[in-house]
């Protein structure tokens, strides 16, 4: 008789000491086989983990028979019971380690292929082939383990919003261009020749209507789509948790955001992080740390020292502070002992990034045990200009000073980097951090010197900060933002901001970027006309879900927490999208092929 593979008695992982003497009745993969003699031992796979099996030719040699036969990766289904191993036989690193089926019946389901890599934990198959056999990808543990803490993570957001009076509320997919910064995903329509859908950026616009239909606490885990060029963390279709609220200020959104994440790393991970985060302003985090994004889980802070380097012999600070940059310094405790490969691999490296070198002194106790600087651009510093710069940057003997002179951009460029490659190769950066950080007061606006405009930081619904309210008029290039990001380990998880609730304050916006009366109608309209009903004042956040899961998962890549992503050329192996249509499906939709533009 068929074994019943829908009357499975448990997974393969539960089987533990507790069962033995039991029948278990299991279902899965053959992860391994090995014939010793008259026995043949199977690791069975599933979900939750692996099992042995063993066929015995004596006592039961039909099963033995079949188990013969049997290859990697069949599906197959076995009954028999739980025995103990033999003391010397115990595996303590398998929670099934102490025990094993004695299969007295056994089916094949399904052959297999043999698979083209090995399904073990650590493999060094090329990611392409991995995406292209996903499905096998995916019965790897550590695959298995990050979809699972995907989900819990995903329910323990839900979980925590649905207390709070949450409603997750689904948005359009098909819909009309929405405005965070990329490009968009157009779909063709059939029925309305020539017009095309957008695939929503994110859902900013929904959900600020949400708000002005009555739904003052609304979230959605939602697939955003960004036609962007690929980087390591970029997909071009992602999930956000997206959340808005009504009558709330920043400090609401903010503590929603943080008794979120608190639950869900105590429901996940089982730890505790303090609240609330601490907060940083954008023009601290510029000034101190060279980024928007700062990692504090070490220190190495940014100093500002132009006006010192500006009296000191070295030209090329001289220059560079007469053309209007600035000179700032990194202290690298105890780093007078990098080496001169260590030192000149850096300059290498950033020259790369567009640095015109590396200037750099060693701090170090002079014959008057005065502090004094050695090597690098020692030499163009007096007595005075040394002291000063000591006092500056709070060196100790046996420091390193790094100098990046350049624009105030590029200068916060290099010694961001600088920071985060020398905390990394110095062993600066604590293991087990959970550092989360607000930055606030970010710019309402960038202007881009090439066109002479101004574009939003964020998006042009951003509220500008009242006290900030005067400048919209007088220099709108300084007005203040209600913008929070949230930054975990310096990788930025997401972003909001309070939205602007009335039609004029909306109007004065789109007027400082140059949107034309046509082009606000044509592209928001919709959300204008919205505005004119009793919007409530509202505003939201949106975390990146797959950053979030990779780092609690301690992954490097996002796709490893994507069942099925696309490669860094926007491209699925496994189903090869995207791909050309035939001619029927092109001139059903009014649509004909040309040479794309090369952008
Ligand atoms: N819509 C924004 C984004 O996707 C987030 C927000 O402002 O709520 O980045």
């Amino acid at each position: 008789m068929a074994l019943q593979y829908n009357r499975r008695t448990c997974y393969c992982g539960e089987v533990g000491t507790e069962r033995v003497g039991q029948t278990v009745l299991l279902a899965g993969w053959v992860a391994a086989r090995r014939a010793l003699g008259g026995l043949i031992f199977i690791d069975l796979r599933d979900r939750t983990g692996i099992v042995q099996l063993q066929f015995d030719s004596q006592t039961d040699p039909q099963a033995h028979e079949v188990a013969s036969r049997v290859r990697s990766e069949y599906c197959i289904v076995v009954r028999g019971e739980v025995a103990p191993r033999p003391p010397g036989l115990v595996n303590p690193r398998l929670p099934t380690g102490a025990v094993e089926v004695r299969v007295r019946e056994i089916e094949i389901l399904s052959t297999s292929k043999t698979p083209v890599f090995e399904l073990t934990d650590e493999i060094e198959t090329a990611e392409e082939t991995r995406l292209r056999y996903r499905y096998l990808d995916l019965r790897r543990r550590p695959m298995r383990e990050a979809l699972i803490m995907r989900h819990r993570i995903a329910k323990a957001i839900r979980d925590y919003l649905d207390a709070q009076g949450f409603i997750e509320i689904e948005t359009p997919f098909l819909t009309k261009s929405t405005p965070e910064g990329a490009r968009d995903f157009l779909v063709p329509s059939r029925i309305q020749p020539g017009s095309f859908y957008a695939l929503p950026q994110s859902p900013q616009l929904f959900k600020q209507l949400l708000m002005i239909g009555g739904f003052d606490k609304y979230m959605q885990i939602v697939r955003c789509f960004r036609d962007e060029d690929l980087r390591a963390d970029r997909q071009p279709e992602f999930t956000q948790l997206d959340l808005e609220m009504s009558f709330v200020q920043p400090e609401d959104v903010m503590a929603v955001v943080e008794g979120c994440l608190q639950h869900v790393l105590r429901t996940v991970l089982g730890l505790e992080v303090p609240a609330p985060f601490p907060r940083m302003s954008y023009r601290q985090a510029m000034a101190e740390y060279g980024t928007d994004r700062p990692d504090t889980r070490y220190d190495l802070r940014i100093r500002e020292v132009s006006a010192i380097a500006g009296r000191t012999e070295f030209a090329v600070f001289r220059e560079v502070l007469s053309a209007g940059g600035v000179v700032r310094a990194i202290r690298v405790p105890g780093g007078a002992s990098m080496t001169r490969r260590e030192t000149d691999t850096l300059t290498e490296e950033l020259r790369g990034i567009g640095a015109r070198g590396l200037p750099l002194v060693k701090v170090v106790v002079g014959q008057d045990g005065t502090l004094e600087f050695q090597g690098g651009i020692a030499k163009f510093f007096n007595p005075q200009t040394t002291a000063e710069m000591i006092a500056a940057t709070a060196a100790q003997s046996g420091d390193m000073l790094f100098f990046a002179a350049d624009s105030e951009p590029n200068v916060c460029k290099f010694l961001s980097w600088l920071r985060g490659v020398v905390a990394q190769r110095r062993g600066l950066i604590p293991a087990g951090g959970w550092d989360f950080l607000w930055v606030v007061d970010f710019p309402l606006f960038e202007y881009h010197p090439e066109d002479g405009r101004f574009y939003s930081v964020h998006h042009p619904f951003t509220a500008p900060l009242d006290e900030d309210l005067p400048l919209l008029s007088s220099d709108p290039g300084r007005c203040r933002a209600k913008a929070y990001d949230i930054v975990l380990n310096g990788i930025e998880l997401g972003g909001g901001s309070m939205r602007i609730h009335r039609s004029e304050m909306q109007e004065r916006v789109f007027e400082i970027l140059q949107l034309s009366p046509q082009e606000r109608q044509l592209k928001f309209g919709f959300l204008l006309e919205a505005l004119q009903y009793g919007p409530p004042p509202h505003g939201g956040i949106a975390l990146g879900l797959d950053r979030l899961v990779m780092l609690l998962s301690g992954r490097e890549s996002i796709r490893d927490v994507i069942p099925f992503p696309k490669t860094a050329r926007a491209i699925c192996p496994l189903t090869d999208a995207p791909s050309p249509v035939l001619p029927e499906q092109l001139s059903e939709l009014g649509l004909k092929l040309i040479e794309p533009r090369q952008s």
